[in-house]
């Protein structure tokens, strides 16, 4: 049984690996959260991990305090993420912290030689191309933990030799499918956290209502399926039971089905190669009767054009565009500013702030920070 650290353990992801490490007897190495210090002291006390981290400063006297007499040494900040993510006692790291602040100890983690079970997507989207060419040196491997890429990865099990022709990256469509934007006006953060299918954090909830998250998605495949934006096709599919599929050479199509539930991917990646039986409900095709496809509306989601733009473009572009998204789902959920807005402002930010190629962590960084600056100014001056 493999060791797992889990950073970004009391989200929505964290608590479902929980349930599949508990259920097979999986060590637990290492426990990292945000800032709910009661739910991670409770996790502690169950699963035993010699280290823990709470991202908060603040939050580190109350996680004392409640795990007085245990002994686990406790941490804090991006230090303690990196250190919790480069320990050699991780046979892999389960990766779902929010937003860019994960790509930092996916970084440490590859260069550790620990393998990545990943559910933070913005990792690969603002850092694809470091942390690919990082994991190949290093002989680490990344195990796709988001249920279409965690279906990609599946559908090419016993293919290896066999060219891609295309992936069909499949899409819910989110709450707002068949919305124009005039109908979209008024959305306030309280109806877009309301998701058909899956059950999520509040902020890849908000990606989903965007389609940004199918953009994000894109950008992903494009990396760990070493793809060009050409080979990846969206399909909205308001289901949610073919995960995704991939095209061969010879036309044959060969897709991953289940019940849409996160832990069955959360399985897979911690598991591989092993299937083993998962804590969820099996799938019922003739209870759905019909599964439907469609075209997606670029026009309406513009974020999703946006993020397909940047990775076509490349260089620095799909790390501003997933700055500027953090930053205004961030204030679209304070309810300061409309939905449509969000595109907007990702659009602007990318027209403003100048592409470059990248070398560095500091550049993805430079570039991340200048593309929030820029959509925190552009809303103070309206
Ligand atoms: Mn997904």
């Amino acid at each position: 049984m493999k060791k797992v650290a889990l950073l970004g353990s009391t989200g929505s992801i964290g608590t479902q690996a929980l349930e599949v490490i508990e259920k097979h007897g999986m060590q637990v190495t290492a426990l990292a959260a945000h800032s709910q210090a009661n739910l991670l002291a409770e996790q502690a006390r169950r699963f035993h991990p010699s280290v823990v981290c709470i991202y908060q400063k603040e939050k580190a006297a109350e996680l004392q305090e409640l795990l007085k007499g245990e002994k686990i040494e406790i941490l804090t900040g991006m230090e303690g993420l990196c250190q919790i993510a480069a320990m050699q006692e991780n046979d892999i790291v389960l990766n779902s912290v929010v937003g860019m602040v994960g790509l930092l100890p996916t970084l440490k983690a590859i260069e550790a030689g620990n393998d990545i079970a990943l559910a933070n997507k913005e990792t690969l989207v603002a850092g694809g191309q470091l942390v690919m060419q990082t994991a190949t040196e290093k002989g680490v491997h990344i195990y796709p933990v988001d249920s279409e890429h965690s279906a990609v990865f599946q559908c090419l099990q016993g293919n290896s030799m066999n060219r891609i022709r295309k992936m069909i990256l499949t899409a819910s469509g989110g709450p707002f499918f068949g919305k124009k934007k005039e109908e979209l006006k008024h959305v306030r953060a309280a109806d877009a956290l309301k998701h058909p299918n899956w059950n999520m954090g509040n902020k890849i909830t908000i990606d989903s209502a965007t389609l940004m998250n199918k953009g994000l998605e894109f950008i992903e495949a494009k990396w760990l399926f070493d793809l060009q934006p050409s080979q990846i096709e969206i399909v909205v599919h308001r289901q949610s039971v073919l995960h995704s599929a991939v095209e061969f050479e010879d036309y044959a199509v060969i897709g991953q089905m289940g019940v849409p539930d996160m832990k069955i991917p959360i399985q897979y990646a911690l598991l591989y190669p092993e299937r083993q039986p998962c804590p969820t409900r099996p799938l019922s095709l003739t209870d759905y009767g019909t599964l439907t496809f469609e075209k997606p509306d670029f026009e309406t989601f513009d974020c999703l054009r946006a993020a397909i733009d940047a990775i076509t473009e490349g260089g620095l572009l799909p790390a501003i565009v997933n700055g500027a998204n953090e930053e205004a789902v961030g204030h679209f959920l304070r309810d300061e500013i409309g939905f449509l807005d969000i595109g907007e402002l990702v659009q602007e930010a990318m027209m403003h702030i100048p592409n470059a190629a990248i070398h560095t962590y500091d550049e993805v960084l430079a570039a991340d920070r200048a593309a929030r600056a820029f959509v925190r100014e552009h809303i103070q001056n309206r």
